[in-house]
């Protein structure tokens, strides 16, 4: 199958049912790092390289691929499966998440799991940083805990899975042949999001738009450095067609994003300027919404946390991710029905996912209705 069918596939069926391996036969870069804990408990943790489709090139990196950790939970004969993408940005790396994970290997597997609350807030006690690898380990517990009730993850929240909202899909920065071939392949995809932040952002915007009436939502990824720059390109964007600008000026910048957003007419989401809870009261009145991703917060209990705190003060919710396996992706669209926009779409920019999860038709988040996360290797 050539890409543009595989594309299609994606938008009709999705998947990846062709593509699935079990990641000690695909993809892990063999740093397997063994089980612990003298009872039936085991907490395994593995790196594992996912082979991405295409070269990706936002402001901040361009890369051919992407380590994740993942984590197995394994306890009563149920597995718990959990993932977490380091970000570059926040000084992160797998190698250092896998170390986060293994020094309280032996205090988590002594734990009750059903006190996922307490446990998961003494790791973060514990543990300094490394949120990829909390929100690893955070997966695992509530993917196991969600196989032991036997209700899939959104139906333990409360949540209606026909709310699940649509997902964008990612256009990374190229070149405008590049561009257009990107935007062509992802035709069941209703809304695109397109990486901006560069000299290049009007020749992005035209090569997509030579191919595409769509919606666009745009991420500068923190890649405009001046607030006139900023306010001249958002309304510039706002007459091509855009929704929602994404981090348009650096994260610490809040003041100078204030006078950006008095200024232009577009919804202003942050992302790098939201990690935690703890965040987002100081930006509600400078950003318009914010982008909660599971890699970012530590996890679904802190991703929860943030969409109801984000809700509270009236702010837009989006949950993103990074590039990952259809486990972090999948634990994160359990969520999604709490909220107005979604970008998941990590596990379809990788050729060796070793899970399917999660499906997309015409763009459609479908949720997997199985017990816990609902994977399938
Ligand atoms: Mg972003």
């Amino acid at each position: 199958m050539n890409r543009r069918d595989w594309m299609k596939t994606l938008g009709t069926a999705c998947a990846l049912n062709g593509l699935e391996f079990p990641p000690s036969a695909h993809g892990g870069t063999g740093a397997l790092s063994g089980t612990s804990s003298s009872s039936a408990t085991t907490l395994e943790t593995e790196i594992v390289r996912l082979k991405l489709r295409h070269t990706w090139t936002t402001t901040m990196s361009s890369s051919e691929y992407r380590d994740t950790l993942h984590v197995r939970f394994v306890r009563d004969g149920v597995i718990g499966h959990g993932e977490g993408a380091p970000i570059v940005r926040y000084k992160e790396n797998a190698e250092g998440a896998q170390r986060a994970i293994q020094s309280v290997r032996d205090w988590v597997t002594g734990a009750d799991p059903w006190q996922f609350e307490k446990l998961l807030t003494e790791v973060f006690h514990r543990v300094p940083g490394q949120y990829a690898a909390k929100a690893a380990l955070d997966i695992a517990l509530m993917d196991w805990v969600g196989q032991k009730l036997g209700v899939p993850l959104y139906r333990y929240f409360g949540l209606d899975p026909n709310d699940a909202p649509i997902t964008t899909f990612s256009i990374g920065i190229d070149a405008p042949e590049i561009t257009r071939q990107k935007v062509r392949e992802a035709e069941p995809f209703p809304v695109l999001k397109v990486k901006v932040g560069l000299d290049t952002d009007e020749t992005t915007i035209a090569a997509v738009r030579s191919v595409t009436n769509r919606p666009l939502r745009v991420d500068a990824n923190e890649g405009w450095k001046d607030k006139e720059e900023a306010v001249r390109k958002i309304n510039w964007l706002a007459t091509q067609g855009v929704e929602c600008v994404e981090q348009p000026l650096p994260a610490d910048r809040l003041e100078e994003t204030r006078w950006v957003r008095e200024r232009v007419h577009l919804p202003l989401i942050a992302d790098e300027a939201c990690m935690h809870a703890s965040d987002i009261p100081r930006l509600a009145g400078v950003y318009d919404g914010v982008n909660i991703k599971l890699d970012k917060s530590g996890g679904i209990l802190e991703a929860f946390k943030m969409i109801q705190i984000a809700r509270a003060l009236g702010l837009k919710t989006m949950l993103g991710c990074m590039v990952s396996s259809s486990v972090s992706v999948t634990a994160a669209a359990h969520l999604s029905p709490l909220v107005d926009y979604a970008d998941l779409d990590g596990n379809l920019l990788i050729a060796n996912d070793p899970f399917s999860g999660v499906q997309v038709k015409n763009g459609k988040l479908l949720l997997p209705d199985r017990p816990g996360l609902g994977l399938k290797q």
